[in-house]
């Protein structure tokens, strides 16, 4: 089962989004700032974080940035979150070593869609697991 780390200050997207992505049967720890967000990527080592950009005192570019600088977790992939939809904020994002990039509100379908591209879809991995 994949474990997706999710990084957001905001307690209500926090809630809705890992309560989504558990039903479609992943994994979910939450972090609700960037400190504790590479503490947490540090000792979970997920197979994804999903990064919103706009946090407290450590914001997402730099968050990203340490973790992309530490080599026990600059192989997992950033997919950044942000409710900028100003042009700009996805060269930032990928120039502070984000490997996707989303905006927000979310949507589901799309951000799974580019979920996968990183990480196995439970619901598809559960099937081709049993036939093996
Ligand atoms: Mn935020």
């Amino acid at each position: 089962m994949p474990k997706i780390l999710i990084v957001e200050d905001n307690e209500l997207s926090r809630d809705m989004l890992s309560r989504r992505l558990r039903r479609k049967g992943y994994e979910v720890l939450v972090a609700t700032d960037g400190q504790e967000g590479i503490a947490m990527a540090q000792r979970e080592l997920p197979d994804l974080v999903l990064m919103d950009l706009s946090l407290p005192d450590l914001d997402g570019w730099e968050a990203t940035r340490r973790l992309k600088k530490d080599a026990t977790t600059q192989h997992i992939p950033v997919i950044a979150l942000t409710a900028h939809a100003m042009s700009g904020d996805r060269e930032k994002a990928i120039d502070a070593g984000c490997d996707e990039y989303d905006t927000k509100p979310i949507d589901l379908r799309r951000l799974l869609s580019k979920m996968i591209r990183f990480v196995e879809d439970p619901e598809t991995s559960g099937g081709e697991k049993s036939m093996a």
